[in-house]
Parts: structure tokens; C-alpha cells; sequence
């Protein structure tokens, strides 16, 4: 150990922060390969990586992940605070690991760089192994195909054909940003707690609970994956209830056939210009608000939807859907 932390020109008590979180047991080996003794840091994931990883880190851009040397660069109060709020490579890991396939092993200290670039942009950027959006919940806990796909072309997996007998064959993704709740009802005395559930087919995923307010700002990405016979995607808005059963406080159907049918049709959308390719018409039978544009932005086919929240007495709530095809 020697002081020289203490004399980066910065408070010291932020760098020292920062040095006590990388002492941590979990933190001694970086969270992507296992490799002792690592120096980077993804600032906004809250990991921190060895060097090897770190250049794949850094490959992804810092849009996906920030990287940051421990000992050499700058850190922002912010960016110490927001590794401290991740708790380590531990509780990152938790999450980012959550889930892997059956007979999946993550790359050790020795792996290829190339196995580094396919797992850290399977748990990072594609987000593959996040609990528990992912997870078939009918039948044998086989992965989706979108994972066992990656997974098993990357890693070489074996994989015998019966072992596939039975799975769901499953034509995409879905990523469902839950943006904002407007005007909810009240269930509580004054407010509620409100978090929103959707459901498709079997699975199910949920956003955080936000407390005390009708108008909350989730942000937050969930993750369905989209069988070939998808149906009607069911959002449910509930007030968390710490005493008894939660209380409902609204409901609604998306109709996932515009979104899934233009994407399709045109394939892959990195190939076209920012355009709108379909819509999903407001009516007296749905939710809308107003018209539903599915567009290619960025590459990407993205849904902004507006919603009059059904079977309650106020409350709105807009999403973004962004359809994400099997083969990226
Ligand atoms: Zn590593």
C-alpha cells in the first residue's frame, strides 16, 4: 500500500472512495474475465475490468460503456458516486449475469480477444443474460433462441437437436422503455406507488416501484422476447402495497402486429434512412391517445405509444417499444 492515492489534486476523500470500492474482495478480479488485479473501471456499468476487457470496453463506445483508468484519469464526484450506488463487480454482476444458459461458462483471464468482444457485447450491449426478462417460463428451463444462438455460436457450445425439441421459436426481441406515468389514480391515502408489469405470452417483467407519486419517470428498458405467435403485449400500472395485495390502478393492450409486421418487411433496418415505416391507428377499440408511428430511427424500428390507461379513473402512461431482430 503506499499513499500516492491521496495526491491527485482532487478531494481526497472522492479518490479514496474510489480506492476503498476497488479494494473490495469482489472487485479484486475483473468482473467480465476474472483476471486478477484490475485497474479500469466502466464508470456508468459500475464494474470494474482489466485492461484486456477494458479495450473491449471501449470498442462498444461510451454510450454503452464509459472507461475509465482508476489510476490515471480523472473522476468526477458523480462518476465515484455512481460506482459506489452500483456496489461493485458483484451486485453489477448480479444483474448482468443473472441468467446464462444452460452449460454456458463466461470466458476466463485466458480468453481470445475474440471471445472477450462476443461475451461483453452479449452481457453489455445486447444485454442477453438479464434476469428474468429472458427466462422461458414454460416447460424446460431451455435458453430463448436468441441466446442459445449467440451463446452457442460464439462459445461453441454443443448442443443435440432434441434438446431443442420443445422450445419456443422465438423471432425477436422486444425492448420496452417504459418512459412515464401521467396523472395516475390515487390508492393510497394521498398518493400511490406505482410500478408498471408487462406481460407476454408467459413472461413477465416489472420496473422499479417509485414512491409517492403520479407522476413517475421510470426510464427504464424491459426486455420481452417474441415468439412467432406473439398476441397482445398487457401492461398493468399497480400500487405497491406493503401490507396487502397491491392495488390495481389501470390497464392496457398493445398491439404488437404494426411494430413486428412493418420491422419484418423491411428487414434490416440499418440499411434505410430515418423513415416512418407503419402505425398503429388510435381507435375506440384501444388505448391510444393518438396514432402510433412505428419509425426507423437511427437504424433502429422504434414505437412511441401514448396510452389512456383502461378500467381506472385517470392516469396515462407513454412507452417506446424497439423491435430487435434474432441476427444482430
Ligand atoms: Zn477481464
Amino acid at each position: 500500500m503506499n499513499n500516492q492515492r491521496l495526491e491527485f489534486g482532487r478531494p481526497v476523500s472522492s479518490k479514496r472512495r474510489l480506492q476503498d470500492l476497488l479494494l473490495q474482495k469482489d472487485n479484486r478480479f475483473c468482473a467480465d474475465c476474472n483476471a486478477p488485479d484490475p485497474k479500469w473501471a466502466s464508470a456508468n456499468i459500475g464494474v470494474f475490468v482489466c485492461l484486456k476487457c477494458c479495450g473491449v470496453h471501449r470498442s462498444l463506445g461510451s454510450q454503452i460503456s464509459k472507461v475509465l483508468s482508476v489510476t490515471l484519469d480523472e473522476w468526477s464526484s458523480d462518476e465515484i458516486d455512481a460506482m459506489i450506488e452500483v456496489g461493485g463487480n458483484s451486485s453489477a454482476n448480479s444483474i448482468y449475469e443473472a441468467y446464462f444458459p444452460e452449460g454456458f461458462t463466461k470466458p476466463g483471464p485466458d480468453a481470445t480477444h475474440d471471445q472477450r468482444v462476443k461475451f461483453i457485447r452479449l452481457k453489455y450491449e445486447h444485454q442477453e443474460f438479464l434476469q428474468p426478462s429472458l427466462r422461458i417460463v414454460s416447460g424446460k428451463s431451455n435458453p430463448p433462441k436468441s441466446i442459445s444462438k449467440g451463446i452457442m455460436d460464439s462459445f461453441r457450445i454443443t448442443s443435440d437437436s432434441q434438446h431443442m425439441e420443445g422450445m419456443v421459436e422465438f423471432i425477436g426481441m422486444l425492448k420496452v422503455k417504459v418512459i412515464k406515468g401521467t396523472d395516475l389514480a390515487i390508492r393510497d391515502m394521498m398518493t400511490s406507488d406505482p410500478y408498471v408489469i408487462l406481460k407476454l405470452g408467459q413472461q413477465t417483467v416489472q420496473t422499479t416501484v417509485i414512491k409517492s407519486n403520479l407522476n413517475p419517470v421510470w426510464n427504464e428498458e424491459l426486455m420481452l422476447s417474441v415468439p412467432q405467435q406473439f398476441g397482445i403485449l398487457n401492461l398493468n400500472v399497480f400500487d405497491y402495497d406493503l401490507f396487502s395485495a397491491d392495488d390495481i390502478m389501470g390497464e392496457a393492450d398493445i398491439d404488437l402486429q404494426p411494430l413486428i409486421t412493418s420491422a419484418i418487411a423491411y428487414g434490416d433496418a440499418r440499411m434505410f434512412d430515418d423513415m416512418q415505416i407503419g402505425k398503429w391507428l388510435k381507435s375506440n377499440g384501444n388505448a391510444l391517445i393518438d396514432d402510433s408511428i412505428v419509425n426507423i430511427v437511427d437504424g433502429k424500428v422504434k414505437q412511441v405509444i401514448s396510452l389512456k390507461l383502461q378500467n381506472v379513473e385517470s392516469g396515462e402512461l407513454d412507452l417506446e417499444l424497439e423491435w430487435m431482430p434474432l441476427d444482430y
